[in-house]
């Protein structure tokens, strides 16, 4: 049996909900939401480690249309959001549509009947006109290949799959990763451990964190005059906005302005760290911006505890009992922390296997082409597939504003859809093939060309050396276009339909 639905939606995250919200606004109401794990929220879901917060201001780091007053800080922690999750599924309706547990295997376009056949793990598959993948872009955590981890006798923990059984207390505790995660986690170790030893191959930019709670009266303020909480992320999205336009998008026009934000950080490194070799080992070697940075006032001054050590020498060996470096130290430890992030190339571009029109696999395209998408969402013969987390996607600092433009594309050309009476997109070649010259183009003024990104390792550039991962246009932009992307650069087809061309027709990347 094979379950006929008009949409399903791969991923039950922020993205996957504000896809699904959209369609519920369109009047398309019959889709399944399918998310592998065993709840909602993505990301906030799967990630509980110990100082898990948000690091974009909550006001900001929200749907614009579900403001959300009862933030109890600044930033709000991970388990808010987890709740805010949880209270946007319930009051948009999307819980009776949400199945867990449920592993997409593949989707492929069935040219005859027009649909997406959706295969699951261990399950039924399920038929649909429309695909919908919010996969995320952080979902596939990436444990590094160190030789002997297989021995280690002690405990291992992602930072992704967090144990709470597992006491930290006493422990001889190390940690491979100083990415984001890790600089969130790291003090909450220290405080916790006997001894902590961090191992760091690439440094990160670190800023200072204005967080504070949001006492009592200010969050009535917001829950009466929700007008108040708008503003307030209004001056909030517009200092993330400038920050990323200056140091990233243009870099080349506004080098100097961009080095504000490496001074600020090494003011911030040399007012919290005493010993001279600790900071220098500390300071990144590549530009601010060329890998994701990240804000926190207590990472820095953790390593000025006496039972803190970071350890640059690369990892040579784990031990049943300890981990030995290049330098030939050795160091006995009872629990391992890898806070080494997501593999986002190899397995999450796509994260299922997507088969398109003529047998195109998106995965295998993306590698012997380049890795593209229309706006960030559609790709030439893969009819009625919006694929949320593609390259040329991520726009700005808050992934809602992501989500919020899909939204609106979403929207618009879904209402050109129906005005047509059509019931098949795809995006053209040519479009496609303009769009990735436009982003190409704008690109070579941001920092990933015109800084020194040579040793940053960033995930931002994908295995081809392209920083294909942001969309590097300012969020209005981003905005604007998705409102006004011309229609023509989709065909429409099916009953009653005026297509203005046919994708297959037209010449473009291949
Ligand atoms: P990450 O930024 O990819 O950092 C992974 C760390 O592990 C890096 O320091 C990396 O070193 C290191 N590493 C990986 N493999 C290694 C190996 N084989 N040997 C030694 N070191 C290795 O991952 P993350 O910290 O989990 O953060 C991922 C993203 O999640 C962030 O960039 C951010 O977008 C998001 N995040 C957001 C928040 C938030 O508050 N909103 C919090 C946490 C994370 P190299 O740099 O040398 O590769």
């Amino acid at each position: 049996m094979t379950a006929q639905h008009e949409a399903v939606i791969i991923g039950a995250g922020f993205g996957g909900m504000g896809a699904a919200i959209q369609l519920d606004r369109l009047g398309i109401r019959d889709y399944v939401i399918l998310d592998r794990e065993a709840g909602l929220g993505g990301t906030w879901h799967v990630n509980r480690y110990p100082g898990l917060a948000v690091d974009i201001a909550s006001v900001t780091y929200s749907y614009s249309f579900e403001p959300n007053p009862n933030w109890s800080r600044l930033f709000a922690p991970g388990e808010e959001l987890k709740r805010y999750a949880e209270h946007v599924a319930t009051k948009y309706d999307l819980r009776r549509r949400m199945r867990f547990g449920t592993t997409v295997t593949s989707a492929r376009w069935d040219e005859t009947a027009q649909r997406w056949l959706v295969t699951v793990d261990g399950g039924e598959p399920l038929s649909a006109r429309y695909l919908f993948t919010a996969t995320g872009f952080l979902s596939q955590p990436k444990t590094p290949d160190i030789p002997g981890m297989d021995t280690f006798a002690g405990k291992i923990i992602h930072s992704a799959d967090w144990d709470d059984s597992y006491s930290l207390d006493g422990k001889r505790a190390a940690i491979i990763g100083t990415g984001a995660t890790a600089v969130q986690l790291i003090p909450e170790l220290a405080a916790k451990v006997k001894e902590l030893t961090v191992y760091q191959r690439t440094p990160i930019w670190v800023v200072p964190k204005v967080d504070t709670p949001i006492p009592r009266p200010v969050r009535r303020l917001f829950a009466r005059f929700p007008g108040v909480q708008r503003a307030a992320r209004l001056v909030n999205s517009a200092a993330l906005e400038t920050l990323s336009t200056v140091g990233v998008l243009h870099y080349r026009q506004a080098r100097l302005a961009a080095k504000g934000a490496e001074l600020l950080a090494r003011a911030h490194l040399f007012a919290q760290v005493r010993d001279a070799e600790t900071r220098r080992k500390l300071t990144p070697g590549y530009s601010f911006g060329c890998k994701r940075p990240t804000f926190s006032n207590s990472y820095f001054r953790t390593f000025n505890q006496p039972h803190v050590r970071l350890r640059t020498s690369s990892i040579e060996l784990i031990r049943p009992h300890g981990i030995t470096t290049a330098d030939g130290t050795t160091t006995d430890i009872d629990l391992l922390v890898l806070a080494t992030g997501f593999d986002l190339w190899e397995t999450n571009f796509p994260a299922v296997e997507i088969v398109g029109r003529d047998g195109r696999d998106l995965g295998k395209w993306w590698r012997d082409t380049r890795f593209q998408a229309y706006e960030g969402v559609t790709m030439p013969r893969f009819p009625n597939l919006v694929s949320l987390n593609s390259p040329y996607s991520y726009t700005g600092l808050s992934y809602f504003w992501t989500i919020e433009a899909q939204m609106k594309h979403i929207a618009r050309l879904f209402g050109e859809m129906r005005r047509r009476g059509a019931t098949t997109f795809e995006v053209t070649e040519q479009a496609n093939a303009d769009f990735l010259a436009r982003m190409t183009r704008r690109l070579e003024d941001s920092v990933f060309y015109r800084g020194n990104c040579a040793t940053a390792r960033s995930y931002y550039f994908n295995p081809h050396g392209e920083a294909s991962l942001l969309r590097p246009v300012p969020v209005v932009t981003g905005n604007r276009d998705a409102r006004r992307f011309p229609l023509d650069d989709y065909a429409f087809t099916g009953s009653a339909t005026t297509t203005p061309a046919d994708p297959r027709s037209r010449v473009g990347t291949q």
